[in-house]
Formats: structure tokens, sequence, C-alpha cells
């Protein structure tokens, strides 16, 4: 199918410049912004099934689709009536509601290592609240998490963090506490061994390794064979807590997130995206004798007005519900499978270097020859050439994530149609991109 061609983004170009002079970057968060590939982010009129229409009426492809909560794809009719239904009833009442529990249902079903769940807002309060519950549980400090792993914007996750920080660049942020940094340590993804040393370097020290069990900031890359594995017996061995950060991968990487995928079991998860269909939820999950903590239960401390609200609830009910339903998930699974085949032939094409992974509904393309197993090896990519590939695209109304360093996401309204119109459209992209 021959790829479209984009009329013009005069109208973003505009938004852009009104957003600027009031909003920093004129964007609520910072990947939105097209930083590393030059030009005024597209502003987004509305979006239906697999697509994204733009202020100037283009119609995209979107595998973005939030950074990955709407596996259903956008304005799923049975999400969108969900959300509509409980309006009329109140938005929110700071009190419980039945929703809350058929939620944490869905959630204790699909994850083996959640026995008890407590609804956030947001991602970054999932991982915040979850590693406050391993040192609450451990009596200890310190954290390990991985090079470009991102577990949301908290003061002591952002040391060499992945996602936005790594597409701009950006060393560890300004404004976090030298001791507050302090107590985080870092290892490269894919790399036990060197957990373990910085386990015994800190002997009952350490709290809690956090892994995004499927990498999903610094592109997509997954884990080697022994890895999680490896981590858990580091774990059990260092008295020190195993959290899955399954934010992006819950719901993702498999039905039952990577803890069954991979058949490790944490003792503590993270999970956001997906969980809230669209809307605002992050949750996280474990033991029941850990969960035990949290108050009001137990002693540590975590609380939010407009945790476990409604409307969001409602659509995370409506989302996983849909998405449980028999055929979505091989379908989805088949569809991301020639999706990603058809990238990789179509970068051969075009004769352009071009490392492809994918997990479940997750996929990546790094411009490079090298393997990618950690975030030295995503950094190996020609992001010049990510550059003229992610404009080449959006000229023909497919909308990537603006940087390398991030995941490609489909939901299930991803037909044969959009995904030929996709490779269409790489086609080109790559003989593009292949220009120096
Ligand atoms: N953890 C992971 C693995 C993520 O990918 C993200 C966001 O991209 C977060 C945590 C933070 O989630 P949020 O942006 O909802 O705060």
């Amino acid at each position: 199918m021959t790829a479209v061609s984009q009329a013009t983004d005069v109208r973003s170009q505009q938004l852009f410049a009104e957003a600027q002079k009031l909003i920093p970057g004129g964007v609520n968060s910072p990947v939105r912004a097209f930083r590393a590939v030059g030009g005024a982010p597209r502003f987004i009129a509305r979006a239906e099934g697999p697509f994204v229409y733009d202020a100037d009426g283009n119609q995209l492809v979107d595998y973005v689709l939030s950074y990955g909560p709407l596996v259903m794809g956008h304005a799923h009719p049975e999400v969108v009536a969900a959300i509509v239904a409980q309006a009329a009833k109140g938005t929110s009442y700071g009190a419980p509601t039945e929703l809350e529990t058929r939620l944490a249902e869905l959630v204790v079903a699909a994850m083996p290592a959640v026995e008890m769940v407590r609804f956030v807002n947001s991602g970054t309060e999932a991982t915040m609240s979850v590693l406050r519950l391993a040192r609450a549980a451990t009596g200890r400090a310190k954290i390990i998490k991985f090079d470009g792993g991102y577990h949301g914007h908290a003061d002591f996750l952002l040391s060499k963090a992945g996602s936005g920080v790594a597409t701009l660049g950006l060393p560890d942020s300004p404004g976090v506490p030298a001791a507050v940094a302090a107590d985080t340590l870092t290892a490269p993804y894919n790399d036990a061994d060197a957990v373990r040393r910085l386990t015994e370097e800190h002997p009952g020290q350490v709290a809690a390794v956090i892994v995004e069990p499927v990498a999903g900031n610094m592109g997509c890359v997954p884990p080697e064979p022994g890895f999680l594995e490896g981590l858990r017996t580091v774990c059990d061995d260092a008295g020190a807590m195993l959290v899955f950060d399954e934010v992006m991968t819950g719901w993702r990487c498999h039905p039952g997130g990577a803890q069954t995928l991979y058949g490790v079991k944490p003792d503590l998860v993270a999970l956001g995206k997906v969980v809230g269909g669209g809307l605002p939820v992050g949750a996280y999950g474990g033991r029941s004798e850990l969960m035990a903590l949290v108050a009001p239960l137990g002693p540590m401390y975590q609380a939010g007005t407009l945790s476990g609200n409604p409307l969001a609830m409602a659509a995370g009910i409506a989302t996983l519900t849909a998405f449980n339903r028999p055929g979505i998930w091989e379908q989805l699974d088949t569809t991301t499978a020639r999706l990603a085949a058809g990238m990789k032939a179509a970068a051969a094409g075009a004769g352009v270097p071009y490392y492809t992974t994918r997990v479940g509904t997750m996929f990546c393309g790094f411009f490079t020859e090298t393997p990618v197993t950690d975030y030295a090896t995503a950094k190996t990519s020609d992001t010049a050439m990510f550059r003229r590939f992610f404009h080449a695209m959006l000229d023909r109304g497919v909308y990537l994530a603006p940087s390398q360093f991030e995941t490609g996401f489909t939901s299930a309204a991803h037909d044969a149609a959009a995904v030929d119109r996709t490779l269409g459209a790489a086609a080109e992209a790559f003989a593009i991109a292949a220009q120096r």
C-alpha cells in the first residue's frame, strides 16, 4: 500500500509556539518534545483505534499509544462507555468503591507475584512507594538500579536514568540532594554479576534491586537468559527485595507480565500504564505479608486523594476485560511479530543497519549492527539516522516515539491495513534514512 504523504504541520507549529510561552518546553512531559529529532511536536486533536489525528487533520498510525497504556487502541468503545457511565455517577468520592476491588481482582489474577495491591496515580508513585516498602521491610537504605533503566522521576531513581533523561543526554538531575543519590547504586543491564559485586561491597545495606524485566526506556532491550534468575539468586543471598518494575511490561510483554513470561518471581511489583487503560493509574503489590506493612494495616505510610479514582478504575477494568477475551493476546502477538519482521526486512532492503528487538507487543529497532544488550550498546545507535527515519515515517503518516531510546507499542486496533501502511512507509523511510 502506498504511504500517505502528510500535508502540513502548520497548526501544530502555531500551538507549539503558544505552549512554549506558558509551559516549559511547551510540553508537560519532556519525552513529548521533539528535541532529539527536531521540529514541532504534533499536537493531537483526537484519536480512534490505531490512529491519532493531529491539529492539522493528519491521520497518523500511532505506535506511541500514550507510551504504552492503550493496548486496546484509542477510544475503545467499551472503555469510553465505562468512563462515561462512571462520570455520570460522580468522578471522585474520597471513599472506597467496589471498582477498586474488581480491578484488584484482575491484577492479582494476572500477576503471580501479587497477592495484594495498592492503587496510586502514576508509575512514578508506584515505584517510589514500592521501594519505600522494600526499605521498610528490610530496614535498609540502598537501592540498586540499572543504567538506562527508568522508574519515574522520584529523586533517588534519576541516577543514570533512561527515557527522556537518556534522550536529552542529561546528567543526573540537579535538584537531587547528594545524600539521596548516594543511596542509589547502578549496574549495567543484563549483568547480574555486577549486582552481586555491589551487594558484596555494601553488605547488609541493599534494600532492593529494581529492574525493568524487559528494559523499555533505552529502546526495548530483553533480558538475556539467566539474568532475571541471577538477580533472584543475588537478592536471596543478600537478603534484598527483588522488585520488578512492570509499569511498562505488565500486559505488554505477556498477559501475566514478565514474571510469568520468564518464570521468575519478584518480591514486589510496580505497575502502571495498561492497568489504567489510559487514565492516570499506578499500582504496587506483592506478597501479603509485605503488603501488610502498608498503612492503615501497617506502619509504612502512603496515601492519595485521587488514588483508586473511580473513572480510572472503570477504564482499567474495561481495558483488562476486553484484553482478557480469548484470541486478543494471540492477535496482538501475531500483529507485532509481523510488524517487527517487516521493519527488519525493509531496513535490510535499504541496506540500513538495524538491530531489532521484540517481546510481545513491545518492539524496537536500533540503527546499529551491534547487538543491543544494555545501555552502552544501545548508545551505539546512529541517532542521526534515526532522526531521518523518524521524520520520513511521520511525513508518511506513521507516528513513532520521537527518540531512539523509546519502545514501540501495538494495540488490538492495529489491523493488517495499519501494518501494511506502516511497512509501505518504512520501505521508503529506510531508503531516505540511508542517505547522509
Ligand atoms: N517505570 C517504567 C518502567 C516506566 O516506563 C515509566 C514511565 O514511562 C515509569 C515507571 C513512570 O511512570 P509514570 O510516567 O506513569 O510516572
